[in-house]
């Protein structure tokens, strides 16, 4: 048995303030192992029981994070920085994440017999896929960790939970609520730590892997899994555009656009990181979005009223700045911000101000990489084709969108748009109701719809001659 004394641990810190909110053993590889032995060994009871038995403890789990929303979303807040509001609406957002998979659960797990003659019978049998390994995300650790262990377990596999170091207390709760929920502690098995703690996860025997995170990481997930046939979703970042045509109301779109941008420091998949905005309408549009943008109220994430809290991670402030330098060396203007920000803790904190650069074109970072932070680049376009043009022109394709009073017009230009989710509109949303895809570098596979809950099981095909 390991020494505890001999184990690494991790100090877990505020993003705001600096300051050490606990410290957390890391799981290394032997306890990594034991903990997928140990799933892997309890799967096939956990997925014996009638779906109806484990409806029942996901319910379960639903109520107990409804009784603690509140607490629950002062620690999300405490450990991402993400305002308290914010982290109030994720919560409830997850809520209803998990009435989707509840009620479609049945759906998704059913069979189907698909033909019946001659004394033939052909059916199709959905199988749990097994142990299932989870790489998590910070940003929205409910969401996009929820959108794996959720359907996963109602489909009966086990999942081996690695959240990200940055949500680990949030990870805390998700097992303790799971586990008081009746879901056994090795069918939902965390595993903490950084890195090095998924690295070991992916060394093991899992028969899916499903990772939510950046390209890099997600390039080196698939290096590691590509070749041993097992599923693999990977659900990977964005440079998400919007364009406004000439007939959108440029104030309504700039303040949705804003928002889109913004919320949440900017730190989402699909963040707004594009604008396009037709020359025609392209003054009152940046007057606005800037006006909007100087609005947002930066402060405490513990305090009702702030919209824009830290940056989760230190190291973005530097990419950031990156992208800000680069962009001015290369003629783009700024607007408003455009640098680390005091913030309210006297300099302590990964604070960067809400930026907006215009007169960028796509030979600036600014239009090329994921920025994942409160910031965004926009650009003057002369016709519909042209923004179809520059849309277009990234390796990722994870969302776009389009703001005009006319459906066809949007139809038309979306219909053109490489992306896994068009947005007409409106933007930075994500639907339980609908399949959440990346195209190109912004991943592989699906989560949400009912697509989303049967891709944690695997099709049997049954071929039935009666005589
Ligand atoms: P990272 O890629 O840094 O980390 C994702 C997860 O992978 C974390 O749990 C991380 O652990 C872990 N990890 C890091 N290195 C390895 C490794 N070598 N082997 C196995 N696991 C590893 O992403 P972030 O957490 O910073 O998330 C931000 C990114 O996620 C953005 O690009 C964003 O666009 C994307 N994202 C995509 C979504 C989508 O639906 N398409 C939704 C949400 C985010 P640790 O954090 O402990 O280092």
């Amino acid at each position: 048995m390991k020494d505890r004394m001999s184990m690494k641990s991790m100090n877990l810190i505020n993003p705001a303030d600096g300051s050490l909110l606990g410290e957390q053993v890391i799981d290394g590889p032997a306890e990594v192992t034991a903990r997928v032995a140990a799933a892997r060994a309890a799967q096939p009871a956990w997925a014996a029981q009638p779906l109806q038995a484990r409806l029942e403890i996901i319910k379960r789990f639903r109520q107990g994070v409804h009784a603690e929303l509140n607490d629950l979303a002062r620690t999300l807040t405490l450990e991402t920085g993400k305002p308290l509001p914010h982290s109030r609406n994720e919560l409830n957002g997850f809520l209803g994440r998990i009435d989707f998979f509840t009620a479609e659960a049945q759906a998704a797990a059913a069979g189907a017999q698909v033909w019946d003659a001659d004394g033939m019978r052909e059916q199709i049998e959905r199988i749990p896929l097994g142990v299932v390994g989870n790489i998590s995300a910070w940003n929205y650790p409910w969401f996009v960790g929820g959108n794996v262990f959720v359907p996963a377990l109602l489909m009966g596999n086990s999942v081996v939970y690695k959240p990200s170091e940055l949500a680990t207390l949030t990870g805390r709760a998700m097992a303790r609520l799971l586990h008081a929920s009746g879901v056994p502690v090795e069918v939902f098995a965390p595993v903490y730590g950084d890195g090095a703690t998924g690295q070991a996860l992916l060394d093991q025997d899992l028969d899916g892997v499903f990772f939510t995170g950046s390209l890099q990481t997600g390039r080196r997930i698939a290096q590691a899994v590509g070749p041993r046939m097992i599923k693999m979703q990977l659900e990977l970042g964005g440079k998400d555009p919007t364009y406004v045509c000439p007939d959108a109301d440029p104030v309504l779109a700039a303040q949705s656009l804003a928002d889109g941008a913004m919320y949440n420091a900017g730190q989402s998949c699909c963040s707004v990181e594009r604008i396009y905005v037709h020359e025609a309408i392209y003054d009152r549009f940046i007057e606005a979005v800037v006006q909007t943008v100087r609005g947002f109220k930066m402060g405490d994430p513990m305090q009702e009223d702030t919209y824009l809290g830290p940056l989760t991670r230190a190291p973005q402030i530097e990419v950031l700045q990156a992208q800000v330098a680069d962009a001015k060396g290369r003629g783009a203007r700024l607007l408003t911000g455009g640098g680390r920000a005091l913030g309210p803790f006297g300099g302590r904190g990964n604070w960067f101000e809400a930026t907006v650069m215009d007169q960028a074109d796509h030979s600036m970072l600014l239009m090329r990489e994921e920025s994942f932070g409160p910031i965004v680049g926009i650009a003057s376009v002369g016709s519909d084709e042209r923004a179809v043009e520059l849309m277009n022109d990234t390796r990722y394709g994870l969302t776009a969108g389009v703001y005009t009073p006319d459906e066809a017009r949007a139809r038309r230009i979306l219909s053109k748009v490489r992306a896994g989710s068009v947005y007409w509109n409106c933007c930075d949303r994500v639907s339980p109701r609908l399949p959440w895809s990346g195209w190109g570098d912004s991943g592989l596979g699906l989560t949400l719809s009912v697509e989303g809950i049967s891709t944690f099981t695997r099709p049997k095909a049954w071929h039935l001659r009666s005589a």
